[in-house]
């Protein structure tokens, strides 16, 4: 029985609470897109771990770690998470799909060297080579990790890549040349470092499939960071969907039986982009930012303000549909509290007309949002950490089946605060 774990919007959606949640119940979890440019923090008896590249049940003995063939794997950071949780006493099963492609160290320097040449009009990207790496991918001068394990010919097709590379080196982006044995002396020693995890995790998941096994494909960001379907071109460079799941992760499309959307009870985003819902006074922003998650709505590595807004119902609905939502979370419904009545973005106004259906990225800077008011919970009790559903205030409890019916989707899970325990299942 396979379950997918994927945002609805633009990412940090409080994935990282529910899958720990829904990670301690399942046998094996995989990582099916992206790389490390994400992070998740997992607190648990253990100590504090705070992982970019690991899948979230690495801190479970018992549980199969499966790094996928669509993540883009930085076997140096790969390497250093490692160990990072074995000097913390635990011994974590990890498996890394023998076609999952390696990110080159010059691919952590062109996206440094690309985005200051931009510079005003730099992505905001996080800078761990995940742009180039992808690009490279599909323009078939990427290195599945098997290939490392064969000198002659990889030695011969690093210096194959290395004349495009070089070439750009020097004449677009003025840095010296990338010397050839230097880099393959690396990639050999990259290669050693991480063979032992290398698998066919495709061949070990179908029979995993056929034991019924419970697996977790654990997605990272949300649907509008997708290349497709996203706000490109502010996005990530693998998509963000869970039917790329079954790519990611070598699997057949059927198996994927349940796919939980995350979703928050406001906006939030980081970097830029079109952001409908987005409160625009600053007092406001400030209030909500500071307020919302667990300590404040700021960047978990870099500490950068995100912006928020409110619950945006077109760019959400449409998020959860793409994604093929057959359950929503919600989270952060404790922090709505405050507010004397709750804004909700019900629809877009282009140019006059009203949609409620979430436009191409060329109509996106033109939408207003249209606001309606729903009444709060303010002073009706506390509603942190609650776990039963009857409990939480009548206007709580209609501000969840208001969003339900705009998003079509039941909403099975409400997360009442960033502690495991603080949720309720409906
Ligand atoms: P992800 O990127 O989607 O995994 O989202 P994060 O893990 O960054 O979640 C954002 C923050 O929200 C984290 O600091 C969580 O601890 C916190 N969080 C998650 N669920 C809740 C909730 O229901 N209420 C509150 N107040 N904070 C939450």
């Amino acid at each position: 029985m396979v379950t997918a774990i994927v945002g609805a919007n633009w990412g940090d959606e409080g994935k990282g609470k529910i899958t720990d949640l829904l990670a301690s119940e399942s046998d094996i979890v995989i990582r099916f897109q992206g790389g490390a440019n994400a992070g998740h923090t997992i607190i648990n008896d253990h100590g504090r771990f705070a992982l970019h590249l690991m899948p979230s049940g690495v801190c479970h003995e018992n549980i199969v770690n499966i790094i996928g063939n669509g993540v883009a794997l930085d076997i140096r950071k790969f390497i250093k998470e490692y160990n990072e949780i074995k000097e913390k006493g635990l011994n974590p099963q990890l498996l890394v799909s023998d076609r999952v492609q390696v990110v080159m160290p010059y691919h952590v320097d062109f996206d440094k060297f690309e985005e200051e040449r931009l510079g005003g009009k730099a992505f905001g990207s996080t800078k761990s080579g995940i742009a180039p790496f992808f690009s490279d991918k599909y323009a078939k001068i990427g290195f599945q990790v098997s290939e490392l394990f064969d000198e002659e010919t990889l030695k011969e097709k690093i210096n194959r890549v290395l004349e495009i590379k070089n070439a750009l080196l020097v004449n677009l982006y003025h840095k010296d040349p990338i010397n050839a044995d230097e880099l393959l002396a690396e990639m050999l020693e990259q290669g050693r470092l991480i063979k032992p995890f290398v698998t066919n995790t495709q061949a070990y998941l179908y029979e995993a499939i056929k034991e019924g096994k419970k697996i977790l494909l654990e997605g990272q960001l949300g649907t509008m960071k997708d290349p497709d379907m996203g706000i490109y071109p502010m996005v990530t460079s693998s998509s963000t969907l869970a039917g790329y799941g079954c790519v990611g992760a070598g699997i057949p499309p059927y198996e994927i039986k349940k796919i939980v959307v995350v979703t928050k009870a406001y906006s939030s985003a980081v970097g830029g982009g079109a952001f409908v819902s987005e409160i625009l006074d600053e007092a406001v922003a400030k209030e909500l930012r500071d307020r919302g998650g667990d300590k404040g709505e700021y960047g978990a590595t870099t500490g950068r303000p995100r912006r928020v807004g409110w619950f945006d119902c077109v760019a959400t609905r449409y998020g959860v549909r793409l994604q093929g939502g057959t359950d929503v979370a919600l989270t952060n419904l404790d922090v709505l509290g405050y507010l004397d009545k709750i804004p909700v973005c019900t629809g877009y106004e282009i140019d006059g007309v009203v949609t409620k259906d979430f436009p191409n990225p060329t109509l996106l800077d033109r939408c207003k949002p249209v606001i309606e008011y729903l009444p709060s919970w303010k002073g009706k009790g506390e509603i942190r950490g609650l776990t039963e559903y009857d409990k939480l205030p009548k206007e709580a409890q209609d501000y969840v089946e208001f969003i339900e019916k705009e998003i079509g989707v039941h909403i099975s899970i409400v997360s009442t605060g960033p502690v495991r325990e603080e949720i309720i299942r409906r």
